[in-house]
């Protein structure tokens, strides 16, 4: 079992493993091992391209959405920083700049 696995951020092959951690030198990342003991409040959300998103993200709108009861639309390329995941079938809470605090969806969302 020495075969680490590739970059989940930038693919890179060169990862290494530091006590129960995966390291990129590449680009940096870490990331915990397949077998560690993943905790319970640890959501995992994807973004449309199958990106791992975590809280303080900075993320780019794909699609016009508009917003729940109101005229306003979130229009394709907004850029939202600092995600926070939450639960639900909305599951990106942030705030967007002209618009106030919403939630989306993921899937509608690229990581930037
Ligand atoms: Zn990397």
């Amino acid at each position: 079992m020495s075969d680490l696995p590739n970059c989940p951020q930038c693919q890179s092959s060169y990862t290494y493993e530091d006590r129960d951690m995966f390291v990129c030198p590449e680009c940096g990342h870490e990331w915990s091992g397949g077998d560690a003991v993943e905790s319970e409040d640890t959501l995992k959300i994807n973004d449309a391209n199958g990106n791992p998103l975590a809280d303080g993200d900075t993320v780019t709108v794909i699609k016009d959405l508009k917003v729940k009861g109101s005229s306003l639309v979130v229009k394709v390329g907004t850029k939202v920083k600092n995600i926070r995941l939450v639960d639900g079938d909305h599951d990106i809470d942030c705030k967007i700049d002209g618009i106030g605090p919403m939630k989306l969806k993921s899937e509608f969302v690229k990581k930037a």
